[in-house]
Formats: C-alpha cells, sequence, structure tokens
C-alpha cells in the first residue's frame, strides 16, 4: 500500500463552550493540517494521486477556515446546535470532506487520516475504525 501526506496550514480564532479553562476565551491559532491518503495501483506515471491534486483538493476544503472565527461558520452551527470547532471536530470535517470528494473523483484513492496540530505539542488525528 502507498500513503501519501499533504500539509497546509490557516490562522484561525476560536472558542471553546462548555470548557473551564483559558480556552473558553477568544483565541487564535495557525493550524497545521495534514491530510494522509492511501491506495495500491499508480498510474503510468508512477503516482497515486498527484500531490498538487491532494494539496488543492485540501487547501479549498479549509479555505473557508483561514482567517476566520470559527465559531461562526455554518458547518460548527448545524441545524441550531452549535458543535465546538475543537482540533478533533476540525479533522472530523476535513476527513468527510476528504472522502466525499476522492470517492467522487478518485475512487482508487482513499483517506487514511487527517491530523490537526493547534500548537506543535498537541493535534488531534481522526481516522475510520
Ligand atoms: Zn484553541
Amino acid at each position: 500500500m502507498f500513503k501519501l501526506t499533504v500539509k497546509k496550514d490557516f490562522a484561525a480564532a476560536h472558542k471553546l463552550d462548555n470548557y473551564q479553562g483559558s480556552c473558553a476565551f477568544l483565541h487564535g491559532h495557525t493550524w497545521l493540517v495534514e491530510a494522509t491518503v492511501c491506495g495500491e495501483e499508480l498510474d503510468d506515471c508512477g503516482m497515486l494521486i498527484d500531490f498538487k491534486i491532494l494539496k488543492s483538493m485540501l487547501g479549498d476544503i479549509i479555505k473557508p477556515f483561514d482567517h476566520s472565527y470559527l465559531n461562526d461558520l455554518e458547518i460548527f452551527n448545524h441545524n441550531q446546535i452549535k458543535i465546538n470547532p475543537t482540533a478533533e471536530n476540525l479533522a472530523h470535517y476535513i476527513f468527510q470532506e476528504m472522502k466525499r470528494q476522492l470517492i467522487g473523483t478518485y475512487p482508487k484513492t482513499r483517506i487514511l487520516a487527517v491530523m490537526v496540530c493547534e500548537s506543535p505539542e498537541a493535534s488531534a488525528v481522526y481516522q475510520e475504525a
């Protein structure tokens, strides 16, 4: 199996509801996102999928987050239910979007994991069991 990883970052503010501590107050991070895809078959060029395509896909997914206040975005306010924009929830959302886009356009490549780091010391990974 081949595994490919691309990385992108964005700057955004958030605050955490129902949380006791300094993260309950408005603050920001430069978030680093790593998306790993996998597959068995290489194309005629010797690639699983072009890194350029993966970077573009990930870039388009996280574009609405850049220089935003995450709590106000629609994906964290679904059907009147507020979802905390934690690293975990960001990783889950990005994973589902990558999965949906890859199934539609590159069915031989599947998303394996998405990691979201809110600092060099703290990261969350989402992957399916
Ligand atoms: Zn934070």
